[in-house]
Parts: structure tokens; C-alpha cells; sequence
């Protein structure tokens, strides 16, 4: 079915509280909308967008009518000049629902700012969650999920994105960017520089849309490959974790009976544990063979 052959709206009009409702919009194909989403979109009393067209257009698709109720834009650009004026109809009693263009808003979306002013003036906030492309990405790169650490947007220009780079690079847990398509090979030449060319690395291109792509090959493979490629369209990064520093037993003993001979075992391990990365089970067991020769 095409998404312009929607059947007659699944919204239902509804009872909202006051509040704010953040609403995850489709990244790609407009049927990934939750019921809920589409109910909320039916029933707030305000609706505001960071663009107002799109938001337009995915209500015709799912037979959604304003009937003049106010479609405000919000984003990065207004947000200050903006926010009283959803304030006042939080303050009126009325539910005001917010979706950023595509995506979970504030998840590298407008969002933040409207979301604290509101929860201090002391109104709901909630959400109708849904699609993100950071989760899709992840779902589906084949890296560990366990951990993961979104660092959205590299910074533009490289010695500031090799910079950035190095201070994610010891994370424990996948690290997961956005990327504008133009910009994927450079990025992907400097985290080789930073990362190495070993770490497991994902190009995950236009998820949900017709042209989807997931390719997952070592950084060093993937940034040649993309070297030679013109992306089109819109893409999330992926690095797998690092290995843990190798530690040779001496050193790491080192560094424990320091933090014994100022706190607790437990205390001890905490901290040896986060400054080695080495594993805690690792770690306790040799604070206890410690201890026990005194
Ligand atoms: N709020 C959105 C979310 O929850 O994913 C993200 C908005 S951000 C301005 C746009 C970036 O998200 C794109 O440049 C791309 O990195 C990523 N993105 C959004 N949709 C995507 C898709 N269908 N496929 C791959 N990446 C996508």
C-alpha cells in the first residue's frame, strides 16, 4: 500500500490533559506513526511544529483535520520568541502537542528548551514515542546494543571532529552519529585516525525509505569505500566499541593497592575499575587476593 492510500484516519479524538505532548513523527515511510501519536495529533488543542508543511502533510496522509485549531512553528531559529505564547495556552488549561520535522524531537531536534520551560512552569510533559533514526540504526547495524553512546552530529571542520572524536574514543559502548551525506567520507577518514581502521564500523543510509542501505565493514574498509562513493540522502554512523585497555597484572596492582591504601575494597574497585577499564570481576578478585596478604 502506498502511504497516499491511507484507509480513512485511525485517529480517534480523545481526551487530553494539559500539558505538553512530544510526538515522534516517521523518519522515512509515513505509516511509522504510533495510533497514539496520531489520536494526540487529532485531539491537542494546539499543535506546533518545527515545520509546519511536513506536519501538514503527514496529517492528510492519515485523514487528520486541523479544523482550526492554531499549527504554530517552533524551532531553533524562534524557540525564544515562541515559547511564551505556548506557555500562555498551557496556562489556559489546553494540550499542546510538538513534533520536530522527522524523528523524536530533541534527538539532534528542537525540543530541549520548549521541554524545560515547561516541566519549571510546572506543566505535564509527555510523549507519544516512536520512530528514531538512532534506534533504527542500532537495531539493525549487527554492534553490540548493550551500550551506547548517540553523539550526534560530529563537529564540521576536521581538527575539531578529530577532537571530539578522541574524547568519545574510550567509551564503553557502541558510538552512533548523524551525518549529512556530503560530509560521511571526511568523517569517516578522521574517526580511522582517531578509532584506527580495525573497529567494526556501519553506514546505515535512508532507513525505512526505498533506497536503504546498511553497509558494515571494518572503518579502515568503510571510509576507503566511501571515499570513493557521492552519498545521497540521509545517513547514520556507526563504531563498534573499542577493546578495553590491556592491562599486564603489575600495573593494575599498582593502581589498586593505591586506591585501598585511601578507601574501602569497595570503594578501591569502584575506582580502579573506572580508571583502568578493566573488568570489575577482574578487579575484585585480585583486591581480595590483595587483602588477604595484607
Ligand atoms: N529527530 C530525528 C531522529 O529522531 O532521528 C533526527 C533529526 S536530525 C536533524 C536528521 C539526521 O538524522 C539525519 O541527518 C540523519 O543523520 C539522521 N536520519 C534521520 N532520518 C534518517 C533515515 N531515514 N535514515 C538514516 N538516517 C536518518
Amino acid at each position: 500500500m502506498k502511504d497516499s492510500d491511507s484507509p480513512m484516519t485511525a485517529a480517534n479524538r480523545v481526551s487530553l490533559a494539559t500539558g505538553l505532548y512530544f510526538l515522534a513523527t516517521p523518519i522515512g515511510t509515513a505509516r511509522d506513526i504510533t495510533l497514539r501519536a496520531l489520536d494526540v495529533l487529532a485531539s491537542a488543542d494546539v499543535l506546533a511544529a518545527e515545520d509546519t508543511r511536513s506536519l501538514r502533510r503527514l496529517m492528510d496522509i492519515h485523514g487528520i483535520a486541523l479544523e482550526g485549531r492554531p499549527l504554530i512553528a517552533y524551532h531553533d531559529h524562534n524557540g525564544a520568541a515562541q515559547r511564551p505564547r505556548l506557555l500562555a495556552a498551557l496556562a489556559e488549561g489546553k494540550s499542546v502537542a510538538y513534533a520536530s520535522e522527522a524523528g523524536t524531537p530533541l534527538i539532534a531536534d528542537p525540543g530541549y528548551q520548549l521541554g524545560r520551560a515547561v516541566a519549571e512552569a510546572g506543566h505535564l510533559v509527555t510523549a507519544a514515542p516512536g520512530p528514531s533514526a538512532v534506534l533504527a540504526a542500532l537495531a539493525i547495524s549487527g554492534l553490540a546494543t548493550d551500550s551506547f553512546f548517540f553523539a550526534g552530529f560530529a563537529p564540521t571542520a576536521s581538527g575539531q571532529r578529530q577532537s571530539f572524536f578522541r574524547g568519545i574514543a574510550e567509551v564503553p559502548g557502541t558510538l552512533v552519529f548523524y551525518e549529512s551525506p556530503n560530509r560521511v567520507a571526511k568523517s569517516l577518514a578522521d574517526m580511522v585516525a582517531v578509532f584506527g581502521p580495525d573497529r567494526e564500523a556501519v553506514m546505515a543510509r535512508e532507513l525505512t525509505k526505498k533506497f536503504e542501505e546498511v553497509r558494515r565493514a571494518p572503518l579502515g574498509l568503510l571510509a576507503d569505500e566511501m571515499a570513493e562513493r557521492k552519498l545521497k540522502g540521509e545517513v547514520v554512523l556507526l563504531v563498534a566499541r573499542g577493546d578495553p585497555k590491556q592491562f599486564d597484572e603489575n600495573a593494575l596492582e599498582d593502581i589498586l593497592r593505591e586506591a585501598l591504601k585511601s578507601g574501602s575494597v569497595k570503594d578501591a574497585v569502584a575506582r580502579t575499575v573506572e580508571e583502568t577499564g578493566q573488568p570489575r570481576r577482574v578487579v575484585y578478585q585480585l583486591a581480595l587476593k590483595l587483602e588477604k596478604a595484607g
